[in-house]
């Protein structure tokens, strides 16, 4: 384990009064490790999880050559002579049984999707190509078909001792149905991270309390729990901690008792004249950082006791983006998820944006299909950093990135599309 000092003496330039979105990026990846200790679980209890070591392939899937339509099986070689192909139809082959029989010159098996190909024979001419003659005779052109047609062949899609999901792989819904498929009933995955969250600032209510003048309902709370249970974190839940310091000291080394990481909101830009920044300092090595960007900026970095400590700032608007910029990114390394880094989009601006060089500013946009059908963003309304139904109207970030000046309408911007995330 790093100390901070340790890390900021790796990094070139590093400011922490001026440090780009990118070197923040840099810096959480060496400040945190991902979890040890895996366990398995039920594919159906899997989802959202990281694989914690590579799986291996037990069996070929399919474990046999089989039909990939209902048809006629027959020797592909009887295309190379052209024109109609007649087949005596000599059984039927289901999904589930193998047919038993041989075929001899000439002749063909009915064959259902998914049965297993007799032997001899590489070719399915599906049904509704075929022209019944009788019962026992069918005839189909020999132009609609190449030879090993309609085929699936064993192990195509994954093979027995072959790596079938590397370790680092969350688990979406396709990879579950892919545990499933080689007939592993559990997954090894890493143990769930425990993130601890509370929400400080003596002007913030809870649900429930009456509203009173300069106060706020605390909305953080809510917006980084569903960030987290999106992520699949095990969320400790803190609420809002009052700001005084013998609450915030206790605070602090609950969360550090309990969690990976801590994430807080609030009280740590310049001017705050609240305890939460000192107490940090006090229980930790925490660097107080000025990031860049907008909105965002503010924001305490560091450890308590073995917990990675992410203090955000208080703005809810700035609180979602810091999370989906910083913090997510940092969760999946612990995670011990693989490059989680997630691509842009490419889109056309649908309006000019005012940017200046120097940071790295993210505008709530809304992507749509223009009428040319090219990808098209333009900007919710209002971009202030409290503006939290900015949020809820838009689909992605606009990524104005720090080199970045204006942008005139029609240029191709970056956007950090949400989603699963949000
Ligand atoms: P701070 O970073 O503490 O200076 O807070 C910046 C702004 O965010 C202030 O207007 C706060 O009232 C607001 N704010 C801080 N915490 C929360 C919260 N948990 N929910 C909603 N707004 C908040
Ligand atoms: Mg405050």
């Amino acid at each position: 384990m790093k100390s901070l000092a340790e890390i900021a003496a790796q990094l070139q330039g590093y400011d922490p009064k001026a440090l780009s979105a990118d070197a923040v990026n840099d810096f959480l990846a060496r400040l945190v490790e991902p979890v040890r200790e895996t366990e398995d679980v039920p594919v159906m209890e899997a989802l959202g999880r990281v694989v914690a070591r590579d799986i291996v392939s037990p069996i070929s899937v399919p474990p046999h050559d089989n039909s990939a339509m209902d048809g006629f099986a027959f020797d592909g070689a009887l295309l190379a002579a052209g024109g109609t192909i007649a087949l005596d139809v000599i059984g039927t082959a289901f999904a589930g049984k193998a047919w038993q029989g041989t075929v001899g010159p000439g002749q063909g098996v009915k064959i259902m999707t998914g049965a297993i190909m007799p032997a001899g024979l590489d070719t399915v001419v599906p049904q509704e190509f075929t022209q019944a003659q009788d019962d026992k005779r069918v005839t189909f052109p020999a132009d609609t078909l190449r030879r090993g047609d309609n085929r699936r062949l064993k192990g195509e899609d994954l093979q027995e001792g072959k790596p079938a999901l590397a370790a680092g792989t969350r688990l979406g819904p396709a990879a579950c149905g892919l545990v499933a498929s080689l007939g592993l009933a559990r997954v090894p995955v890493f143990r769930k991270l425990r993130v601890a969250y509370f929400s400080t600032g003596d002007e913030i209510l809870s649900l429930g309390e009456a509203p009173r003048e300069g106060a706020v309902y605390d909305s953080n709370r809510y917006t980084v729990h569903g960030l987290l249970t999106r992520l699949g974190c095990e969320v400790i839940d803190m609420g809002v901690v009052r700001d005084e310091p013998a609450l915030l000291e206790a605070a602090f080394r609950e969360a550090a008792a309990k969690a990976d990481a801590i994430i807080t909101s609030g009280g740590v830009s310049v001017g705050e004249a609240d305890y939460t920044k000192a107490m940090m300092a006090k229980l930790g090595d925490v660097a107080f950082w000025r990031i860049a960007m907008r909105p965002g900026r503010p924001m305490a970095v560091g450890r308590i006791g073995s917990s990675v400590l992410f203090g955000l700032p208080g703005n809810p608007v700035a609180v979602m983006v810091t999370f989906l910029a910083f913090v997510r990114p940092a969760l999946l390394k612990m995670m011990g998820a693989a490059a989680p880094a997630q691509p842009y989009l490419r889109a056309r601006s649908a309006e000019a944006m005012r940017k200046k060089p120097g940071r790295t500013e993210y505008q709530r946009g809304i992507v749509s299909t223009g009428k040319d059908g090219q990808l098209e963003v333009r900007t919710t309304g209002n971009q202030g950093s409290g503006v939290l139904s900015s949020m809820v109207q838009a689909n992605g970030l606009i990524v104005l990135h720090h080199a970045q000046g204006n942008v005139a309408a029609g240029d191709a911007v970056d956007v950090l599309v949400f989603d699963g995330a949000i």
